[in-house]
């Protein structure tokens, strides 16, 4: 019950945090769409957020995730590396997949989504700050990686997704990936997680994904 308690008190406090931002970057009250980042907690969590008004989560995982959802009411966006074995399932479960960063993984899910029957919204995850260990397709090769996504997805293509490096100022990096959004004419740009939501917002974030700030800390080793 405690915990409960929690994740709705948290959850109120982000959501006028992000409103606040939100309009304080000249944007509506309601520009910004909070993801819920419910990988590593358990789908009791997940009903603790939903039963106080959250209906938007994400999962890194994509076997975790299938074990939360589908939720009833709640739509589900894959954040974390997905391996190309995994993306008929993943095409099955999610309302958007958030990690698109090279062709093979692009032919797999044109591939899940024509045998499934359905495509979820893509985005294409960015290494935005160049580091080699990070997931993401590579500066270099993001704007032809963007066209030729857009020419084999369509419409399902919606926008960008980055993590920005850990050390420094994030906000050049958000800055850099909306410029390239709106380079694309992607709609959707989605950064920002538990320690830098409000810059991004300033920097034009339409999606935050938010985990540790709602549902507390996590065992270190799952990013
Ligand atoms: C875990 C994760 C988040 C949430 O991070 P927090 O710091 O817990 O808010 C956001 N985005 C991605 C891609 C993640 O893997």
């Amino acid at each position: 019950m405690q915990e409960d308690s929690g994740i709705a008190r948290r959850l109120e406090a982000i959501r006028a945090r992000i409103a606040a931002a939100s309009v304080a970057a000249g944007r509506a009250a309601d520009a910004v769409r909070l993801v819920a980042v419910s990988k590593t907690h358990d789908r009791v969590s997940v009903q603790a957020a939903f039963a106080a008004g959250q209906r938007l989560f994400g999962e890194n995982r994509v076997q975790e995730a299938a074990q939360k959802f589908p939720f009833e009411g709640a739509k589900l966006h894959i954040i974390g590396a997905l391996q190309t074995n995994k993306a008929l399932e993943a095409v099955k479960l999610a309302d958007c997949i958030e990690s698109l960063d090279r062709p093979r993984l692009l032919d797999a899910i044109g591939a899940a989504g024509q045998k499934a029957g359905r495509m979820p919204e893509i985005l294409v995850q960015v290494n935005i700050g160049d580091e080699p260990q990070k997931a993401g397709v590579a500066l270099g090769e993001a704007d032809a990686f963007i066209k030729l996504a857009r020419t084999r997805l369509g419409p399902a293509l919606t926008g960008l997704m980055c993590i920005p490096p850990a050390e420094g100022d994030p906000m050049p990096y958000f800055k850099r990936l909306a410029a390239m959004a709106d380079a694309h004419g992607l709609a959707v740009r989605s950064m920002g997680m538990s320690g830098d939501y409000e810059a991004a917002i300033a920097c034009g974030a339409t999606h935050v994904r938010i985990g540790t700030a709602i549902f507390g800390s996590r065992p270190a080793n799952v990013t």
